[in-house]
């Protein structure tokens, strides 16, 4: 008798545990090659020499506030940088280096003084003549 036939149970692949279209935090391998191309090898935010297994992948707009990750929206980054950027945006993490970064104080406002200049409401009821 022959064995093969024993074995063959027609075993259907499963599809249980593929969640539907759940969204994918990083990029292919191709994706990433791609991506380190195009940064022409250097973390685009601090301009430093990467070797692309360094690389990190960071989102412009973070994953955290719906973010794609996709090419168009994925930046490359050395590993310092993708600290920094944590999960903010590429913006800020540009801000960040630049030094311009600063949680909003309430130092930034700077008082604005107002000086009420009175309008002049020149009517004088006195002086129409019935
Ligand atoms: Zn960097």
């Amino acid at each position: 008798m022959p064995r093969k036939e024993l074995i063959n149970w027609g075993i259907k692949p499963l599809n249980i545990g593929k969640p539907a279209r759940k969204r994918r935090r990083s990029l292919g391998i191709r994706e990433r090659q791609i991506l380190y191309e195009r940064a022409k090898g250097r973390c685009e935010a601090c301009g430093k020499k990467i070797s692309f297994s360094e690389m990190q992948v960071g989102h412009k707009r973070a994953y955290s506030k719906g973010g794609a990750t996709t090419l168009a929206n994925s930046v490359c980054l050395c590993y310092k940088c993708n600290k920094l950027q944590g999960t903010d945006s590429f913006e800020t993490l540009k801000k960040k280096l630049a030094g311009t970064y600063r949680k909003r104080s309430k130092k930034s406002k700077s008082r604005k003084t107002r000086k009420k200049t009175p309008k002049l409401f020149d009517i004088r009821l006195s002086k129409i003549k019935i």
